[in-house]
């Protein structure tokens, strides 16, 4: 198999280029603890050359001007490009984050699967609409693309990540800056690599690694137009503040601390086949993670038993290891964290119905078992904080509205699950839960034609579907010869 490439500079106007201070920073391999590779750290000189190539390309280059078709055909070639990298690139985000192979190879595919979908999706876009209004007058309404995009993202499944903003951005013409987590940084080098040999000009993508800092010039920098930030809350509050200045559009794709009602209906069979994998799915750092349970009291031990079973059997190791479900934490700060919010679980008088701390047999590397609390109340920190781990939280209640209190009763509204035998009483409580997606009878689902994102302090904006390419333009209207106005209809 090749070797992933392990050293890269930042990318700006369609070539490779070490930092403009020489600076790099070195990365951690979360299973091994072991340094593996190293980064560019952009400075702001750096990030200004990137935004000003990405201005260039959307002021002056041929991209805005290429037909949609045409942009549909260049994304597609970007897919079969990216589909020879499949292994390297997988093996790659393997090191950078400690997933097992099949996820980081399902990462890629993500991002082949919405490169063909929003270059399919081009066919049924009509970019300008004659229309005869109320008045009489004939105006043309069409969509523009909205300018050029910082694009931020995190580490946790960095490719995927990467998938949800950047199809659309550029099948709506926009131009790209991407900034990668600084923990995540190399596998991004691929979608620039595969770009360009699909023919996508220089300009249209820039990647900029680097600390948070390099992200701050970017967010701040008046030349850009939109921001498409996935990650924290607390790191998404910031982006919002500081892109007010210059009014950029802005998308949020933030935390979450789902929550999965069991209905005293609820069939255990399937409640076991879905949770499990939606609990361990990404080592247990996914946004959209049903991670408190709330169940019925006269079914609560019965549950727990089940799941602690299963939970128990999941083989959590080294993620090159073709039997492991479950790898390492991203690091050694996360890995801390993790065990801290653990130690608050006892505190707060919870206890551990499996796992509880790291897998025995694995002194390296930074694992956490998966693990059941029980025994906490909902306002304790496990309750509330988003862990990002292999760790459920189950919380018992006595009534349905307490049940809908404890689900509701949080900042966050990602995504949310209700388990019952009877469809309409799922759908019933489904439709009163304040989360962007609900889930009957699973944990968590993604598809690339259905809108995602979410409400509250999860962030706001929508991606993938049609609603994903909606927010990359934005409505020009030219009135065809109209008389003097003379009133609204
Ligand atoms: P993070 O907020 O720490 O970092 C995300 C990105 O923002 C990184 O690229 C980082 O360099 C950059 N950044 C950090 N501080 C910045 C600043 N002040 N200005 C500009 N950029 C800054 O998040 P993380 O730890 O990388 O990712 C985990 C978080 O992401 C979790 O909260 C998770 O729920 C969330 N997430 C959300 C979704 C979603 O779609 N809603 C998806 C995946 C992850």
């Amino acid at each position: 198999m090749t070797i992933p490439v392990l050293k890269r500079g930042v990318y700006i106007a369609g070539t490779w280029r070490a930092s403009s201070t020489g600076e790099t920073f070195g990365l951690v391999d979360p299973a091994t603890e072991q340094p593996f590779g190293e980064a560019a750290a952009a400075s702001a000189d750096d990030v200004s050359a990137a935004v000003e190539a990405a201005r260039a390309a959307f002021e002056d280059g041929p991209w805005p001007q290429t037909s949609i078709t045409d942009r549909a055909a260049v994304l597609r070639r970007f897919a079969d490009e990216l589909e020879a990298d499949v292994e390297p690139l997988a093996e790659l985000v393997m090191r950078e984050t400690g997933l097992p192979r099949p996820d980081s190879i399902g990462g890629t595919k993500a991002m082949l699967a919405v490169l063909r979908y929003y270059a399919d999706l081009a066919d049924e876009i009509e970019l300008t609409e004659r229309r005869v209004g109320r008045t009489g007058v004939t105006a043309l309404i069409e969509k523009q693309p909205v300018g050029v995009v910082a694009q931020i993202v995190p580490w946790n499944s960095p490719i995927v990540m990467a998938a949800f903003n950047l199809p659309t951005a550029l099948l709506a013409g926009c131009t790209v800056v991407l900034k990668p987590s600084e923990l995540s940084p190399l596998s991004a080098g691929y979608l620039a690599d595969a770009a360009e040999r699909a023919g996508l000009p220089p300009g249209v993508l820039n990647i900029v690694t680097g600390r948070p800092e390099a992200s701050e010039a970017l967010v701040r920098d008046p030349r850009v137009d939109k921001i498409a930030f996935t990650g924290s809350t607390a790191t998404g509050r910031v982006i919002a503040a500081a892109a007010a200045p210059t009014l950029k559009h802005v998308s949020l794709e933030l935390g979450g601390k789902a929550a999965a009602l069991v209905l005293d209906d609820a069939p255990l069979d399937r409640l076991v086949r879905t949770m499990v994998p939606a609990i361990m799915f990404n080592n247990g750092q996914m946004c959209l993670q049903p991670s408190r349970l709330v169940v019925p009291v006269p079914r609560h031990d019965e549950i727990v038993e089940a799941l602690a079973e299963a939970f128990a059997k999941i083989i959590v190791g080294p993620p090159s290891n073709p039997d492991t479900q479950v790898g390492p934490l991203i690091s050694r700060a996360q890995h801390e964290h993790v065990l801290g919010l653990l130690r608050s679980a006892v505190d707060d008088g919870g206890r551990f119905a499996v796992g509880g701390g790291m897998p025995e047999g694995l002194g390296t590397g930074f694992y956490v078992e998966p693990t059941i609390i029980t025994g906490v109340t909902p306002d304790s920190r496990v309750a509330t904080e988003e862990i990002f781990a292999p760790v459920l939280v189950v919380l018992p209640y006595e009534d349905e509205e307490e049940a809908l209190k404890i689900v509701n009763d949080t900042e966050f509204g990602l995504n949310d699950a209700v388990y019952s035998a009877d469809p309409e009483r799922a759908l019933a409580l489904a439709r009163r839960m304040q989360s962007g997606s609900v889930n009957i009878n699973n944990g968590q689902y993604l598809d690339v034609a259905i809108p995602f994102g979410g409400v509250k302090q999860s962030g706001y904006g929508r991606e993938l579907g049609p609603e994903g390419l909606d927010a990359y333009f934005q409505t020009r209207v030219i009135y065809l010869d109209a008389e003097p106005f003379h009133g609204l209809g």
